[in-house]
């Protein structure tokens, strides 16, 4: 007899959770137990779940390192008890906490699917069903009794994509992300179809490991035509900052007058990390392609390739919570560490 998957459900907060206030007509997070309550349908799901439910439920965009610490805090102290973790999140910051989640856990040999939805789970034409029960039947799936899935992901809308390749798009459409650079993972239609070749591999026997520093040292800086010196010089000149996600035009360009590259120069020199992403949906930073981009590859920017700019953000805040040689930097970030860029 095959063994059922055991899921342990994370209530962080979020549209999926929330009702609106009598008073306010604003929507806010309301008890887990009650959400439960309104998809009888878990029951009948081929797997065991038990739930965990943050004390204070949050609209994710109050969602913030220590949050994230907490969440992967929680899977830690359930690691070995669970075949699988699923987090049920506010869209809004979603790419972000999936990107964060994907490089606190290494090693990771389980599923973490996050997921949420664009309506709450109470409402008629809610998308919250589809997405939380799917997302269950994805993080359970086993093959030998072994998780099939071993990486942090994010299911929405009948799509499952690797977590730090998303992107929030549509602030109203059910389909809200998209992972404009790697396919997605799973597509759920009447079966599941799987793409197990853009899976991360499994870890092997490397042990699991939660990284809790993150710095917060950081800035994005997205260009525009028409920024100013001293807009940019007042931001590079904050007290401790680390690293900038500079967003530069199409495949890594920026403006080659004298003040703006006088700025970036003597910023790196000053032990600045400034990683180029462009700020196009889709495609890569590709510096030396153009005149435009030529000198923040000599003066040694570091290129983000494809990543997106919440994978970026999140990266910098991981790497310089780990104390990296200086020299190094530059060659850890363009690696890929869980999938987050194509080489
Ligand atoms: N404001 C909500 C949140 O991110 C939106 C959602 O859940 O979709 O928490």
């Amino acid at each position: 007899m095959s063994q059922k998957a055991r899921i342990l459900l994370i209530y962080t907060g979020g549209t999926i959770g929330m009702s609106k206030d009598f008073e306010t007509g604003a929507l806010k997070a309301f008890n887990f137990n009650k959400l439960l309550q309104k998809i009888p349908e878990l029951k009948q799901l081929d797997c065991a779940i038990e739930t965990y439910s943050f004390e204070d439920p949050i609209d994710s965009s109050n969602m913030n390192p220590e949050q994230w610490y907490n969440i992967a805090a929680v899977i830690e102290d359930n690691y070995t008890s669970f075949d699988g973790f699923v987090v049920l999140h506010g869209s809004d910051t979603m790419s972000y906490s999936a990107s964060a989640l994907s490089f606190m856990l290494e090693n990771l040999a389980k599923p973490v699917v996050f997921t949420g939805s664009q309506l709450p789970i109470g409402d008629l034409r809610t998308d919250a069903k589809e997405n939380l029960i799917t997302a269950i039947q994805i993080a359970s799936l086993l093959e030998v009794g072994r998780p099939v899935i071993s990486e942090v992901c994010l299911y929405f809308e009948y799509k499952l994509y690797r977590g730090n390749r998303t992107t929030k798009i549509n602030a109203e459409h059910f389909r809200a992300f998209t992972s404009p650079n790697y396919p997605e993972l799973v597509e759920s239609g009447v079966h599941l179809k799987l793409n197990p070749v853009l899976f991360l591999p499994l870890v092997g026997n490397a042990a699991f490991k939660v990284h809790k520093k993150m710095d917060t040292n950081v800035a994005i800086i997205k260009m525009f035509p028409g920024m100013s010196e001293a807009v940019l010089s007042a931001i590079l000149s904050i007290k401790n900052l680390k690293g900038i996600v500079l967003e530069t035009y199409g495949s890594g360009n920026a403006p080659t007058e004298d003040w703006f590259l006088t700025l970036m120069r003597k910023a790196i020199l000053d032990g600045l990390h400034i990683i180029n992403v462009t700020q196009c949906s889709g495609g890569s930073v590709n510096m030396g392609q153009y005149e435009t981009s030529t000198v923040l590859k000599e003066i040694g920017v570091i290129s983000g390739k494809d990543i997106t700019t919440e994978a970026a953000i999140t990266k910098l805040m991981y790497l310089l919570g780990h104390d990296i040689a200086p020299t190094n930097f530059k060659a850890v970030f363009e690696t890929s560490l869980r999938g987050e860029i194509s080489l």
